[in-house]
C-alpha cells in the first residue's frame, strides 16, 4: 500500500534553560526518532499523555516546524527539505485542527474570514464568488449554515467552534487532516458529535487523519491503527483492536487500565512532570514500569516487529523465534 504520508525517523530537540551555571544546556528530545505511515483515507491514532511530544510531532507533519533529523514525505516529497515558498502549493493538501477551538479562532474575525484564511494560502486563490461558495459549502459540510459566515466565534458554542475549525481545514479540500486533540476541550456529549462528524467526513471525502489524543478510549472506534507514544517515542504500534485485546507494552497496559467503562465516566490520563532530559541508555519507561528488569535501565529497547503489523519497544516482549 503506498503511503500518503511517510514519516521517517524524525527527531526534534529543544534546548532547555541551563540548570547549572557552568556546563552545557540540557537538551530535550521532544520527538525522538518516530516513523510511521498513513495511507490515503486511513486514520492513524497517536496516543500518549501530556508532554510526550504529540503536538511537536503534529507541527513536524504540518511543516510548521522542521525536524533536526528525519524526513516527512507527502507522497514521496520531503516537506522538511522544502522552502516555505516551495511548500505553498502543497499546503492545500494537509491541514490541521487544534485542540482549543477558542484559542485557535481569532475572535475579532467573522467566520468567513477564519474559514477563508486557508484559501488565501492557495497557489491560485479563488475569486470572490467562488470563495464565498466554497466557504458556504465547507460550513454546510460540518453542519453549520452558510449564513453563519457573517457571525463571530463568540456567538457559537464550543462544539460549533470546533466545527468552524474543521470547516477551515476542509475548505482547501485536503487529503490529510492532522487532528491534535480535537475534542479534548469539549463536553463529553459534544465530543461524540464532533467525532461522528469526523468519521462521516472521512467516509464522504476519503480523508486521511493523523488523530492525536491523550485518551485511548476516544480512538478505539475511530482509528484502524494506533501508535502509543511515550517520552518522544512510539513504544507500541498495531491495529487498534489488537492493542485493546492484547496490549504488549507495560505502558499501553497502564493506559488501558485507565480507560473508562462504557458508562462514560470521564477520564484523563495522569499528568506527569514534563520529561526530564534523559541520560542516554535505558528504557524511558523504566521508572514507572511494574515489570522492569535490571537491564531495562541500561539497554534501550527499540521498536521491534513482533507480529504482522505489530511492533513494541520492550525487552520483556520477545519477537517470536524465526521459523527454520
Ligand atoms: P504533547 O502535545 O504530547 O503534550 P508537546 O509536543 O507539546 O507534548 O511537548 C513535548 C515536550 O516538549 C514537553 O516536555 C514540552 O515542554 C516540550 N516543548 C514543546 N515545545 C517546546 C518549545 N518550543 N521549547 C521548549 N520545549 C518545548
Ligand atoms: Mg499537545
Amino acid at each position: 500500500m503506498s503511503a500518503l504520508l511517510r514519516v521517517e525517523g524524525v527527531v526534534r530537540s529543544y534546548r532547555l534553560p541551563r540548570t547549572r551555571l557552568f556546563g552545557p544546556a540540557p537538551v530535550l528530545r521532544a520527538v525522538d526518532g518516530v516513523s510511521f505511515t498513513v495511507a490515503a483515507g486511513e486514520t492513524l491514532a497517536v496516543v500518549g499523555e501530556s508532554g510526550c511530544g504529540k503536538s511537536t510531532l503534529a507541527r513536524l507533519v504540518m511543516a510548521l516546524d522542521r525536524p533536526d533529523q528525519g524526513r516527512v514525505l507527502l507522497e514521496g516529497t520531503d516537506l522538511a527539505q522544502l522552502s516555505e515558498r516551495a511548500l505553498r502549493p502543497l499546503r492545500r493538501r494537509f491541514q490541521i485542527v487544534f485542540q482549543d477551538p477558542m484559542g485557535s479562532l481569532n475572535p475579532r474575525l467573522p467566520v468567513h474570514r477564519i474559514v477563508g484564511e486557508t484559501l488565501a494560502t492557495l497557489a491560485k486563490p479563488p475569486g470572490r464568488v467562488e470563495r464565498r461558495a466554497r466557504i458556504a459549502s465547507a460550513l454546510e459540510s460540518v453542519g453549520l449554515a452558510a449564513s453563519d459566515a457573517a457571525r463571530y466565534p463568540h456567538e457559537f458554542s464550543g462544539g460549533q467552534r470546533q466545527r468552524i475549525a474543521i470547516a477551515r481545514a476542509l475548505v482547501t479540500e485536503p487529503e490529510l487532516i492532522v487532528a491534535d486533540e480535537p475534542v479534548s476541550a469539549l463536553d463529553l456529549s459534544v465530543q461524540a458529535q464532533v467525532l461522528n462528524l469526523l468519521v462521516e467526513l472521512q467516509q464522504r471525502r476519503g480523508l486521511a487523519y493523523l488523530f492525536i489524543s491523550h485518551n485511548l478510549a476516544v480512538v478505539r472506534h475511530l482509528a484502524r491503527r494506533t501508535a502509543v507514544m511515550y517520552a518522544g517515542r512510539f513504544v507500541e504500534t498495531g491495529p487498534t483492536a489488537a492493542l485493546f485485546r492484547e496490549p504488549l507494552h507495560p505502558y499501553t497496559r497502564t493506559l488501558l487500565a485507565a480507560v473508562p467503562r462504557l458508562d462514560g465516566v470521564r477520564h484523563r490520563l495522569p499528568v506527569v512532570e514534563p520529561l526530564a532530559p534523559r541520560a542516554s541508555g535505558g528504557c524511558a519507561f523504566v521508572d514507572r514500569c511494574p515489570l522492569r528488569q535490571p537491564h531495562c535501565a541500561v539497554v534501550e529497547p527499540t521498536l521491534t516487529a513482533v507480529a504482522e503489523d505489530r511492533a513494541v519497544a520492550c525487552h520483556l516482549v520477545q519477537p517470536p523465534p524465526t521459523p527454520l
